[in-house]
């Protein structure tokens, strides 16, 4: 299985912004002009409570969006909607469950996000216990410093999630409040059929896109025994898994741009995914993607 079709161009995004319609800085003029002005061709404005309408800026796609959160003991649940139909907020409340909430996006038509998983203090189980996500934030750009306490990198509790059988699709975001350097820095990478809220959606759906803070995926293959990767040129490629410990699952070297991770079927290997480091240490990450042994 090929994820992606080199004949097609990718969009970049950002599903996770606020603005003074909440608790962010910049007006959503302001918020809009600025993303455009860096290259994005669709967002979505995703204040607390209060949701976006889908609108074009120019030449950019926003997408409706609204996050909507919940309080468990010793950790939040933040979800991220996008793309649903404005009745949504006549029917989602604060004190309903999580569930509910990811359950009224769906049935709006929209797409449920998992929030910065690891700045809530999300357990494995709340992350699998939620039914219908259609992805997770591996990386949410504010749960970093200087603004939070360097919570920004989810990627171990997804992972974790994930061996225990709970494989989600995972983007990253900006979360943008502040408009001081978290803006335009964790983005999603989506091949969609058209620029508009359907295709977005449906490649959303299959899966074709990737997560990134700065280095291009351009291929992700998986065959019944291999992960394969083409990028642009990386400093590291590393494969992970649910497996501890896998001998040269990590590449090293200047201007790598393809990499092979041979999947470890005797010993039951359940996941595989990949990341992509540039020579800053910022990454890209394709989604975890079950073997055979799931399938
Ligand atoms: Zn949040
Ligand atoms: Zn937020």
């Amino acid at each position: 299985m090929r994820l992606f079709d080199p004949s097609k161009p990718f969009y970049k995004g950002n599903l996770h912004m606020h603005t003074t319609v909440s608790d962010g800085q910049r007006t959503p003029d302001e918020a809009m002009d600025l993303y455009q002005r860096g290259g994005y061709d669709f967002i979505a404005i995703t204040d607390h409570w209060k949701p976006s309408t889908e609108r074009w800026h120019g030449s950019m796609l926003c997408l409706p969006g609204v996050e909507i959160d919940y309080n468990l003991p010793g950790q939040v649940i933040h979800i991220v909607g996008v793309g649903m139909g404005a009745g949504l907020m006549d029917r989602v409340k604060p004190r309903q469950s999580a569930q509910t909430g990811v359950d009224l996006i769906n049935e709006e038509g929209g797409r449920a996000i998992l929030a910065h998983p690891l700045w809530s203090l999300n357990t494995p189980e709340a992350v699998g216990s939620l039914r219908g996500l259609a992805a997770a934030e591996v990386y949410n750009a504010v749960s970093s410093f200087p603004w939070n306490a360097g919570r920004a990198d989810a990627s171990g509790i997804l992972d974790v999630a994930a061996a225990q059988g709970h494989i989600l699709r995972w983007t990253a975001a900006d979360d943008t409040h502040f408009y001081n350097g978290e803006d335009r820095s964790a983005f999603i990478q989506v091949q969609a059929d058209s620029l508009t809220r359907e295709g977005i959606l449906a490649a959303l759906d299959g899966g074709r896109f990737y997560a990134s803070r700065g280095p291009k995926i351009l291929q992700v293959e998986l065959t019944e025994d291999r992960l394969i990767i083409d990028c642009e040129p990386a400093a590291r490629i590393m494969f992970a898994s649910d497996l501890p410990y896998v001998a040269g699952r990590v590449f090293e070297g200047e201007g790598l741009t393809h990499a092979e991770y041979i999947i470890q079927h005797k010993r039951r290997e359940r996941f595989v995914r990949c990341a992509v480091y540039d020579g800053e240490d910022r990454q890209a990450w394709t989604s975890p993607m079950p073997t055979r042994v799931y399938r």
